[in-house]
């Protein structure tokens, strides 16, 4: 007679095919491991989630990512798309229409709101999402990790298979790890408030900059605008201290010639350019992912999406190296693929910095030049879009194959299913056939699709067959013209790459 023992019967302690995440943030919220059906434990140390919402922007690449999951619709529903974006507060702002996505735009959204449609994703995917829990401590060993947490009732212990440290700036997990998160400490506090503006300035985004500082008001619902900014006066190693309205409002007033009539502030914060990277984001069985991994000033609107990427990236390597079908270095190419973007990500927010912080009258004048740059040559503005949005996001590919490998897939269209972010949606591999005949090749890992030849993209219109993986970057690609070679080719890629084989024919 078969014995099968329910999930709740098997004590927490031992449980070891389980991932804990650290930290309930938008990047612990979106570490997709649910796809493979891992159960995921999510510890957070707030018993309430922030409202005050640090982030206001998604990016397209964010938005991408939520489409192969089928769940962008709340989002761009609730967002305000806004077609452009900034680099460094500059006059002259990004034109994101011209941008190869379904998503050219930003699309303004409150961080607490984004929080909010995540969560109701994560748990209803079957996360297992605690609050009022924080992580204190973690011992690995070559079976799994224990983490230490403290609940409502009391100290605790959670074994698990892997735990990924999504706490934030002061990660615990990457502190316990021993994981060093080199970088350099703040010398500039940029502040905001969360205010009625009686007088408010008129358009989508208001930005004003000189001598005496930049500031940007964007407007929030609720009837409230977001005003940010930086000044001379607000540099230096230490906290300036608490940020009251009047101080607010004669910082706005020096530099835009009015407070537009703020009033009734629901947050005043200051923030630090403090800029920080974890030297590994693998150490064992913790991982690293999001604030917890990268540190940095909050120029063009891009921690949190950086950090959902992470984990959109960590998610179904994860979920394969649990499930036992990732191929060996699978799990460690999280670290060899994120970090280099990490880097970026910092290089990105410090030259922001420098431009923000450029009120000297060279510093002026480099402002103007660069903002003359971005409105009047698009290969400029695109190419600081791309980065800014992630879109040009590339890894490298492992072995070195065809030119498209690494590379983000755009929204190809395909036969038989609306298209290819559409076909993500499973959270497997798609292999793409784009020669009308489609190889008799099939596996547990992968969803194959025939495509039309996407003849008005240059670099995919000589491919014969892609392979895509649930991030929706190229995995392989082969241009070669004979069947028979394709096929074994095919076969090769997908039993390699998705560690799971192939069907026989
Ligand atoms: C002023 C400002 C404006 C910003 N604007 C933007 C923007 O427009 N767009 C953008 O993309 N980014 C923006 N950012 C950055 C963005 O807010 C962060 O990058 C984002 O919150 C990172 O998400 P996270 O989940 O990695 O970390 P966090 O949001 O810090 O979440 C970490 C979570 O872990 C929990 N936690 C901490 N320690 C423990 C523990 N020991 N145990 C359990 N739980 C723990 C915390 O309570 C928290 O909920 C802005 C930041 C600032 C300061």
């Amino acid at each position: 007679m078969e014995h099968t023992v329910p999930e709740h019967t098997v004590p927490e302690h031992i449980a070891t095919d389980r991932v804990i995440i650290a930290g309930g943030g938008p990047t612990g919220l979106w570490v997709e491991l649910r796809l493979a059906g891992t159960p995921v434990t999510v510890l957070e140390a707030r018993h309430e989630r922030d409202p005050h919402s640090k982030a206001l922007t998604l990016h397209p690449r964010t938005l991408e990512v939520l489409a192969f999951r089928g769940v962008a619709e709340p989002f761009l529903a609730e967002g305000r798309r806004i077609p452009s974006g900034h680099f460094g507060g500059l006059d002259d702002r990004m034109d994101f229409a011209v941008l190869d996505t379904p998503y050219p735009f930003t699309l303004a959204l409150p961080q607490a709101r984004t929080e909010e449609l995540l969560e109701a994703h994560a748990v209803a995917a079957g996360a297992d999402l605690r609050r009022g829990h924080r992580v204190t401590g973690l011992t690995q060993d070559a079976d799994g990790v224990s983490v230490e947490a403290t609940g409502p009732d009391g100290p605790y212990t959670l074994r698990a298979a892997y735990v990924v440290g999504c706490d934030g700036t002061r990660s615990t997990v990457r502190e316990a790890a021993g994981i060093a998160f080199p970088g350099t400490d703040a010398t500039t506090w940029g502040w905001l408030g969360d205010v009625v503006l009686d007088d408010p300035p008129k358009g989508a985004v208001y930005a004003a900059s000189g001598p005496a500082g930049g500031v940007m008001a964007v407007p929030m619902p609720g009837g409230l605008h977001r005003i940010v900014g930086g000044d001379p006066d607000s540099n230096g190693p230490d906290h300036p201290g608490e940020l009251t309205l009047d101080a607010l409002r004669a910082k706005v007033t020096r530099i835009a010639g009015t407070d537009f009539g703020m009033r009734d502030p629901s947050w005043l914060s200051r923030f630090g350019n403090a800029t920080r990277q974890a030297a590994a984001y693998r150490q064992g069985r913790v991982l690293l992912a999001g604030d917890a991994a990268h540190m940095h000033y909050p120029a063009g609107g891009v921690g949190l999406n950086v950090g959902v990427q992470d984990a959109t990236n960590l998610g179904w390597k994860l979920a394969a190296t649990v499930a036992g079908t990732a191929p060996g270095a699978l799990l460690d190419s999280y670290h060899a693929e994120r970090h280099p973007v990490g880097a970026d990500l910092l290089l990105s927010t410090r030259a922001q910095t420098a431009l923000m912080n450029a009120q000297s009258p060279e510093g002026q004048d480099l402002r103007t030049l660069l903002s003359q740059l971005v409105a009047t040559v698009p290969a400029f503005s695109r190419s600081l879009a791309e980065r800014l949005s992630a879109l040009a996001v590339t890894y490298p590919p492992t072995p070195p194959g065809h030119p498209l490998t690494g590379h983000r897939a755009p929204n190809l269209e395909l036969a038989g299913s609306p298209d290819l972010f559409t076909a993500l949606r499973p959270g497997r591999y798609v292999l793409l056939d784009f020669t009308g005949t489609p190889a008799p090749v099939s596996g547990p890992g992968v969803v194959p699709h025939t495509a039309p030849r996407p003849a008005d993209r240059p670099a995919w219109s000589t491919v014969r067959a892609a392979l895509i993986r649930p991030d929706g970057h190229v995995a392989w690609a082969s241009d070669e013209q004979d069947a028979g070679a394709l096929e074994a080719e095919i076969r090769t890629a997908v039993s390699a790459t998705t560690g799971l084989g192939v069907d026989a024919p």
